[in-house]
């Protein structure tokens, strides 16, 4: 039996690759306008750095995550989640002593020890974005616009925005102890009883009907609000509102990681069934002093390419627009082995001249290569066999039409630039 991979990774091959590789470009584009530079960081870093940032309440910290000593003893994990990294590296780059914000976008795989199922792997792929050292609401509407432009240039469209405010440390210790005082008296189970005293957001979060329903009433962050965190949050609403972003008012938004604060907010789809979420983000201001660093602001979000991917999958399915991508734009056939050099040659000359060109290789017949340039999605096939080297030709096929022609070889790449762009 040959090797699988481990279970739970997510991986893509041609021809679905295109879909991931798509997503992660948009959202790139998305950022590269709005003047979010690039960053590669570390994919697995000291565990203590997650546990100081994301928190040890958290379940990935507290469950999921990938630690192993290292040969040299040092205690590692493969990065759970990408914004306590991003933050260490900018940091570490004095990034952050340089004019502020700092705005940066990576993305890479992110490794959780969840059960797998569909839409949630143990090795998954983000796509993240940071802006560190801001306290301005604006960014925070900035972050929320280059996500949500992101998905409408993949042509979603079936999905909201769930907007909430979390506070910060002079409002949420009260709410806290306010929703501690009504999660009390509820009847839970011992396991949750516990949540209550370590992280007692995270049981608003709570899927089962019987605990959804005793939380009809419980207080949510929202009423608690000091009067800074009420006007950032009715800022970032208002800001919204004009840039024609729509939302819902999410009272009870919370999230998997310990470090948010103030805005909070996540995308869900509606096609994605139990793991709808499509990418979430908020504000993380102590995040900074939490691993060690100066107080700094910071917003950011991390969107997951894997249901991205599903979510354009979903969405053409159900519009009947799925396409097949489009990897090849001219495919040579040389007839005969003498042919392979001219062949090779003329395709070498079509992609520096920037088309995507392929050809037939090894030994084929010229059904066989007419068979392989049909599959290769190209528009035109170029046959190149003892005659047209003769000649000083080439014949091009047009794959649509089936029409072909003689065309002097020294013009080929011309004419053939010529009729593509005109496609
Ligand atoms: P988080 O880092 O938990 O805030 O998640 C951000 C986004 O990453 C989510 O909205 C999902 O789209 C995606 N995501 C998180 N965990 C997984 C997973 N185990 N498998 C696939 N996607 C995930």
């Amino acid at each position: 039996m040959a090797f699988q991979a481990p279970k739970g990774v997510s991986e893509y091959v041609p021809p679905r690759s295109a879909l991931f590789e798509e997503a992660r470009e948009a959202f790139a584009t998305s950022a590269r306008r709005a003047c979010y530079g690039a960053v590669e960081t570390a994919v697995f870093e000291d565990t203590a750095l997650f546990v100081r940032g994301v928190g040890e309440s958290s379940d990935v910290v507290s469950k999921e995550m990938y630690s192993f000593a290292d040969r040299g003893g040092r205690e590692i994990t493969l990065r759970p989640e990408f914004t306590a990294g991003v933050l260490r590296s900018l940091l570490e780059h004095n990034l952050h002593k340089g004019a502020l914000p700092v705005k940066v976008w990576t993305s890479g795989p992110a490794f959780r020890y969840e059960r797998p199922q569909a839409g949630r792997y143990r090795q998954f792929y983000q796509f993240d974005l940071e802006a560190i050292g801001t306290e301005d609401p604006a960014v925070d509407a900035e972050t929320i616009a280059v996500a949500w432009d992101a998905y409408q240039s993949l042509g979603l469209r079936q999905y909201t925005l769930l907007l909430n405010s979390l506070g910060d440390k002079t409002c949420r210790p009260v709410y806290r102890e306010a929703l501690q005082k009504f999660l009390r008296a509820l009847d839970l189970d011992e396991e949750t009883r516990q949540r209550i005293e370590i992280n007692p957001l995270r049981v608003l979060d709570d899927k089962r009907p019987d605990v959804r329903a005793q939380l009809a009433n419980a207080p949510v962050m929202t009423d608690y609000l000091c009067a800074e965190c009420k006007a950032h949050y009715d800022t970032v609403r208002a800001l919204l509102d004009d840039l024609g972003i729509p939302f819902t008012d999410a009272p009870r938004l919370v999230r998997g990681l310990d470090y948010y604060t103030r805005t909070t907010y996540e995308f869900d789809h509606a096609l994605l069934g139990a793991q709808s979420g499509i990418g979430g983000g908020g504000r993380y201001d102590g995040l900074s002093e939490d691993i060690g660093g100066p107080p700094l602001p910071g917003i950011g979000f991390a969107v997951g390419l894997d249901r991205i991917v599903l979510a354009m999958e979903a969405e053409r399915a159900a519009a009947g627009t799925e396409t097949t991508p489009v990897a090849c734009q001219v495919f040579g056939v040389p007839l005969g082995a003498e042919a392979h050099a001219d062949v090779l040659t003329l395709m070498t000359n079509l992609r520096r001249a920037g088309v995507n060109a392929d050809m037939a290789f090894g030994a084929r017949g010229l059904k066989g290569a007419l068979r392989a340039a049909d599959r290769s999605g190209a528009a035109f096939a170029v046959l190149i066999g003892a005659e047209e080297r003769r000649a000083g030709t080439v014949s091009i096929k047009d794959l649509k039409t089936g029409d072909q022609q003689d065309v002097a070889a020294a013009q080929a790449t011309d004419w053939l630039i010529e009729r593509l762009g005109t496609q």
